[in-house]
């Protein structure tokens, strides 16, 4: 019997982190993880293509840092983003955003230290080049730091600043697999800047911190598997891009769907970052997966990317698409997912016979009846 949740975004379940392990070998360059997170008892559901969307909390030590340049010691009430009154400690480390510092607050630097000229003219409107430069790698605590004599009353200080939002993830799991959890692959972000050590706010609260975590479903039904068990799929999801795709591929293995199913899988080094290897490999081997192709970019001294296996792949890609299979792409926005849009132009262009015009107007088809989706960020 299927019960309606009470959860919601606005009423968050809060799920304990059951697993949270690396996908990553020690010595990779990246830390990727595998979450697990328990939804017993919330009568939360999802479908495969769905995101999860995560309520994350503040760095303490960020947290602790920005107290203490303002001289504040935390206890002072300020109000939540919603109005009720709460000790100035938790609404830094609940509510607002600390890494990316607003145009408000930039003003309210400015404003109370005469000496912040330039800071004033980054704010003109007519240099928005310049203040996106200014502010990329900088969080709240830098231009306190650059300015050290400013001060703000607490309510004044959380009046200038955004609040905090939740971060939405591909779900990496079918609850026709696993009826209770959810599944999570997750890059999680550290870098250095301006001297400082930075961490992403929700990946490392996930890696670090997260034992209950407040989660709600955000459907994406744009993304989901398409109702005919028998159509066709081609899945490309180098990186983190490989979760929707793990989690169709549990949903078809459960459900028994006849369809071929054929993925692309990239990373930087077979030996440290073939995530779900064997999973992935036993789909492979039984027949799940019709075709495995991997693309390790690092493992030789020039760049193997998903598009070039897909290039190698050209005559049968374009086959499969003559017989109506769906294709997805997961992953980076900025350059994979337009890379491998232009390598699918050229394949349908050159295996077709077509003209680039013709292949733009065979993709839009693609597109227009829900034969090409995409999940990039
Ligand atoms: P990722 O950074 O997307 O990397 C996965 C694989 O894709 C790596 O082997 C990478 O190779 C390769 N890759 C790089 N450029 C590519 C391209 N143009 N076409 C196809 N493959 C390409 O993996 P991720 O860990 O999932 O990334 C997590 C998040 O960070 C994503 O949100 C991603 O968008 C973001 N990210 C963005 C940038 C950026 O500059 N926009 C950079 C890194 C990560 P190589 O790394 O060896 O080139």
């Amino acid at each position: 019997m299927s019960t309606t949740s009470l959860y919601s975004r606005k009423n968050p379940f809060p799920a304990p982190v059951t697993v949270n392990r690396r996908l990553t070998a020690p010595g990779a360059e990246k830390d990727t993880r595998h979450f697990e997170i328990s939804l017993e008892g919330s009568h939360l559901q999802y479908e495969v293509g769905d995101s999860l969307g995560v309520f994350p909390t503040n760095d303490p030590e960020l947290v602790e840092a920005i107290l203490k340049q303002l001289g504040f010691s935390g206890e002072e009430e300020v109000p939540a983003p919603h109005g009720a009154p709460v000790p100035l400690r938790e609404a830094l480390l609940r509510h607002y955003i600390l890494t990316e510092p607003s145009k408000q607050f930039l003003e309210a630097v400015a404003a109370r230290d005469t000496s912040a000229t330039f800071l004033k003219d980054l704010l003109n409107p007519n240099v928005k080049t310049e203040l996106d430069r200014y502010l990329w790698g900088r969080d709240v605590l830098d231009p306190l730091m650059e300015f050290e004599s400013v001060r703000f009353a607490p309510e004044e200080f959380v009046k200038v600043l955004r609040k905090l939002q939740p971060r939405l993830y591909s779900i990496a799991s079918s609850q026709k697999h696993c009826p209770s959890s959810v599944h999570l692959t997750v890059a999680i972000v550290h870098y250095e800047s301006y001297n400082r050590p930075r961490k992403g706010v929700c990946t490392t609260f996930l890696s670090e911190r997260a034992q209950t975590v407040p989660v709600f479903i955000h459907s994406a039904k744009h993304f989901h598997i398409p109702e005919d068990p028998d159509a066709s799929l081609i899945m490309v999801g180098p990186g983190t891009g490989i979760a929707p795709f793990r989690a169709f591929l549990q949903d078809r293995k459960a459900t028994g769907a006849r369809g071929r199913n054929w993925l692309f899988f990239g990373e930087q080094h077979s030996a440290s970052d073939f995530f779900y290897q064997e999973e992935l490999e036993n789909y492979h081997s039984e027949g799940l997966l019709t075709h495995l192709h991997t693309a390790f970019s690092r493992d030789q001294d020039y760049k193997i990317y998903v598009q070039h296996r897909m290039q190698e792949n050209a005559e049968e890609i374009y086959a499969w698409l003559e017989a109506g299979t769906y294709f997805y792409v997961c992953g980076d926005a900025a350059r994979m997912a337009k890379d491998v849009d232009a390598t699918l132009h050229s394949i349908v262009e050159k295996v077709g016979g077509k003209t680039a015009e013709e292949a733009r107007e065979y993709i839009e088809v693609l597109k227009k009846t829900k034969r090409y989706r995409r999940d990039v960020y």
